[in-house]
This record gives structure tokens, sequence and C-alpha cells, in this order.
């Protein structure tokens, strides 16, 4: 899981807005202009029967501030991104 859920910066981070757009999941910002330090992205890529899946995570990352449930209180009701 992509630890920028619960991070405080997760609405400005530019790293998590490139996340979004790999899930084509909708943007919590317009306009990211937090630059995080030394993000490091996780990428598992499956191979289905007739499509190829990727899922991108961000599993580290020097900018991290814990801030838990930030994502949720942003998206209160919507399916957490796994
Ligand atoms: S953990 Fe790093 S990459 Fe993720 S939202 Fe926070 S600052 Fe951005």
């Amino acid at each position: 899981m992509c630890i920028c859920i619960n991070c405080t910066f997760v609405d400005q981070c530019n790293t998590y807005y490139a996340v979004e757009t790999q899930h084509q999941q909708p943007h919590l910002t317009d306009s990211p202009h937090f630059e995080p330090k030394n993000p490091t992205i996780n990428v598992n890529i499956r191979t289905k029967t007739d499509y190829i899946e990727m899922e991108w995570d961000v599993v580290g990352c020097d900018s991290f501030v814990e801030e838990a449930g930030k994502w949720m209180r942003l998206k209160p009701g919507e399916p957490i991104p796994t």
C-alpha cells in the first residue's frame, strides 16, 4: 500500500499526483506544488490474460510526515486506493 495516504502532503505532492495519474484516479489537487525528497516507488507489473496491470506505490520517502487517515478525511466514504 502507498504510504502517501497517511502523509500530510498527499494533497500537495507532485509524486502522489503522478501515482494518481498512473492509477487513473481523480486528483486531490490540480496544482501540486510540493517536491518530495527521495520518494521510492515500487511498481508491480501483473500480466493478465489480455492486458498488463501496473500498480505504483510509494514505499519510502524522506519527506513523509505521518498524518494518519489524511486521504480518508479528504475523500470521506470513498474506497481507499490500494
Ligand atoms: S510520502 Fe512523500 S511522496 Fe508520498 S505524499 Fe508524502 S511527501 Fe509525497
